[in-house]
């Protein structure tokens, strides 16, 4: 498809700074946007990113009926453009569509929306392994009424932000035995804005308790493993490789699946398990747990390097000693900026 392009007379990448650019603060000059209305995506164009104003009422204001995805595109060889599976986050983002009673957006046009924004936007790519153009589809409910039903209209966007190196420096967790995440049944696997909402107050007092981030329990037993922070959480117990398998609670993340199908590939042994925390205390105390590490798209893998339960504190090997990790890692940016050779047709490049 074909997308119409209403210019800005005011670019800001000319005078853009590359050499710092804090996460999360800078867009680029662009976004793709599309308005559902009348059961259908109608207008869709690309145009300078702003601000759509909103009402007091809106359904998105009022009930939180927002999804998003959050996605990268990087330089390859040449220099050219490249999507990682973003298919994986297409697909994603329809579940999280049906799952908050949202329309869904076709695969073939979503794809060529992030294709064409990404092209427009190509000299915002930062250069350099990790390097990349943060991509962000967005859709929420432009609805103006307060009853409690579905909005019959939504907006659709897709911006992106040039991001750095996310150097994440090794976490120190704490297990939460009060507050939970997301329970089954509920709106945990949909990347929903309601669920960073909630998790915005049980992460405040864990960073004033000196952590850095949440390892989230089921509740409300909290005993099973779920996820850290935002992220998809890893151990390696004995050279076995174990992720806390899907519940319906958990999100499916598409680096929790990059990593079981790149070590699966290079031999070694993943088990998607339910993992309880005493599991992990028997290996700490066993001298197996090896490795702990988070996965998501910004920081692709950090590093664990405590997780404090109640009173114990669980201290782990030396980050420099996680070959697990670093070959997740070094294979995920090695796809994105070309120097490992893509056998798995898992890179899209944006011609
Ligand atoms: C987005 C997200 C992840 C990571 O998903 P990726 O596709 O790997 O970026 C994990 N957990 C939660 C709660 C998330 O919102």
């Amino acid at each position: 498809m074909e997308f119409k392009v209403i210019k800005t007379d005011q670019p800001k990448l000319e005078n853009f700074d590359f050499s710092d650019i804090p996460f999360g603060k800078y867009t680029s000059d662009y976004m793709v946007v599309a308005e559902y209305e009348n059961n259908q995506w109608n207008n869709w164009r690309i145009m300078p990113y702003q601000a759509f104003p909103m009402l007091p009422k809106c359904t998105t204001i009022q009930y939180a009926q927002t999804i998003f995805e959050g996605m990268k595109a990087t330089l390859g060889k040449n220099d050219t453009p490249l999507l990682f599976r973003p298919e994986l986050n297409i697909k994603r983002f329809n579940l999280s569509a049906q799952r908050m009673c949202m329309p869904e957006v076709p695969e073939a046009i979503f794809l060529d929306a992030i294709k064409a924004i990404v092209k427009l936007e190509k000299d915002w790519i930062p250069k350099g392994k990790g390097k990349s153009l943060y991509v962000r589809p967005t859709m929420y409910a432009t609805g103006d009424s307060l009853g409690v039903k579905p909005s019959e209209t939504y907006r659709f966007i897709i911006f992106t932000m040039p991001s750095d190196v996310y150097y994440a420096n090794p976490v120190h967790l704490v297990t939460e035995q009060k507050y939970i995440r997301a329970v089954k049944g509920g709106t945990g696997e949909a990347k929903t804005g309601g669920n960073y909402a909630a998790s915005l107050f049980p992460d405040k007092l864990a960073k004033q308790k000196g952590f850095d981030q949440i390892l989230w329990l089921e509740g409300d037993a909290f005993q099973k493993i779920q996820e850290v922070g935002t992220m998809n959480l890893f151990f390696v117990i004995d050279g076995v490789a174990i992720t806390p398998k899907l519940s319906g609670a958990i999100l499916r993340g598409t680096t929790r699946l990059n990593t079981i199908e790149i070590l699966q590939d290079k031999g070694y042994q993943v088990e998607e398990r339910d993992i309880f925390i005493q599991d992990i205390l028997d290996a700490y105390h066993a001298n197996t747990l090896q490795e702990a590490f988070g996965v998501g798209t910004a920081a692709v893998v950090t590093n664990v390097a405590t997780i404090t339960h109640g009173d114990l504190k669980m201290v782990l090997p030396d980050v420099e000693n996680r070959p697990i990790a670093s070959l997740v890692y070094d294979e995920i940016e090695g796809l994105r900026n070309g120097d490992v050779e893509d056998t798995r047709g898992w890179m899209i490049p944006v011609e």
